[in-house]
């Protein structure tokens, strides 16, 4: 039976997705996120593959007004010194896209309507009802709850899984060469770097490493400036416009249950290096709110375990390809 009320936890790309999607379905929702949309955060690349998804949402006109930019394809290091180039033409789908992030999330926002600004701390389930308290307000009944809050998934219901410790340390700068539309990928013995155009004239430049690993860094400038790809196009910020942020492969055991389902990273968290986890947000955050319609959330749940499982196997593949650097404990872990 479809469920009357439902509260959406989260209003990122993933919750944003569900909320949009049963309203348009008729389910009252209630949105809650105590973020506003307008502040810029990591995660910036965007498949071609995520277009379906905006279509399905109804977004993709106001997608397109958004300033948003094509990217010509990829320049990596990767298993070798020899820069290799994969050309966006070579998807049928049409280039993938570098957003500004802030837009993308205002989009989304607009979309789905007024949210809640509170941070949701308890819940807690009274016979067949949810109810959420929230400071200074009446407690909200719903029939259903949405897990939308990321991978920090405060509000797991299920034990979580992790698979790498990977973090990502992360600005925008100003862009020296904003018409060069790769993005750039380069392994090192640290990890891996990542570098790309966004709108605006800035770009966006990543280390990717592993938590034990990035305390050990001295000097994040010195090991730019050893890098064949990445360094000669991008500059390092001051230390105070860095961001670290958790981006290794995660997933709770189970992402429903009982009158709750998860969604995005929420339910399954992705490492950078497959350009997924906004391309998933929106589709399970789609794909769970129709399953909620239509009473059919244990395949849905079945549907991510078996979708993350894959990803890991493909993801184990690709980092297996690096063998340059054998001595290292970043790339040691993932020969195994
Ligand atoms: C460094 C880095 C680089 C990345 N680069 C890319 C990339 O290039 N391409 C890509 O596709 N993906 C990338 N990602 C991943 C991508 O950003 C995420 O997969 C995506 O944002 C997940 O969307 P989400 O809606 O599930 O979660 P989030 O975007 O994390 O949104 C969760 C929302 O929940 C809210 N929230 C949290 N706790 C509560 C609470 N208790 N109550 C209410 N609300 C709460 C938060 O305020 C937030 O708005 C990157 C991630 C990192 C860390």
């Amino acid at each position: 039976m479809k469920p009357d009320r439902v509260a959406v936890l989260g209003c990122g790309p993933a919750g944003a997705a569900a909320a949009i999607t049963l309203a348009a379905r008729g389910v009252d929702v209630v949105a809650i996120d105590p973020r506003p949309a307008g502040e810029w955060e990591p995660g910036e690349g965007l498949p071609a593959a995520a277009g379906a998804a905006l279509r399905k949402l109804g977004l993709w006109p106001s997608f397109q007004a958004g300033g948003h930019l094509p990217s010509s394809g990829f320049v990596s290091c990767w298993g070798s010194d020899e820069p290799a180039f994969r050309p966006a033409l070579l998807d049928p789908r049409g280039p993938s896209w570098q957003l500004d992030r802030v837009r993308f999330n205002q989009m989304l926002r607009d979309a789905l309507g007024p949210a809640l600004p509170h941070r949701v701390t308890e819940v807690r389930r009274n016979g067949p009802l949810w109810t959420i308290s929230l400071p200074g307000k009446p407690p909200i009944s719903v029939n259903f709850i949405i897990d939308a809050t990321g991978r920090s998934g405060r509000l797991r219901r299920s034990p979580r899984r992790v698979d790498s410790r990977l973090v990502g340390i992360t600005a925008l700068v100003p862009d020296p060469s904003p018409d060069d539309a790769a993005g750039l990928v380069e392994a090192v013995p640290e990890g891996w770097w990542y570098a790309s155009r966004v709108p605006g004239g800035r770009m966006v430049v990543a280390l990717f490493t592993d938590a034990s690993i990035a305390g050990t860094i001295d000097s994040w400038p010195d090991l730019l400036a050893k890098t064949a790809l990445v360094g000669p196009r991008a500059r390092w910020p001051r230390p105070d416009r860095l961001r670290t942020a958790a981006a290794g492969s995660s997933a709770l055991e189970r992402v429903a249950g009982p009158g709750w389902v998860a969604v995005g990273d929420a339910a399954c968290a992705h490492d950078p290096l497959s350009s997924r986890g906004l391309h998933d947000a929106l589709t399970s955050g789609t794909a769970a709110a129709e399953a909620i319609v239509a009473n059919s959330v244990p395949a849905y749940a079945a549907q991510m375990a078996a979708t993350y499982h894959a990803y890991l196997k493909d993801l184990g593949w690709y980092y297996r390809r690096e063998t340059r650097f054998p001595d290292s404990p970043f790339w040691r872990a993932r020969q195994r």
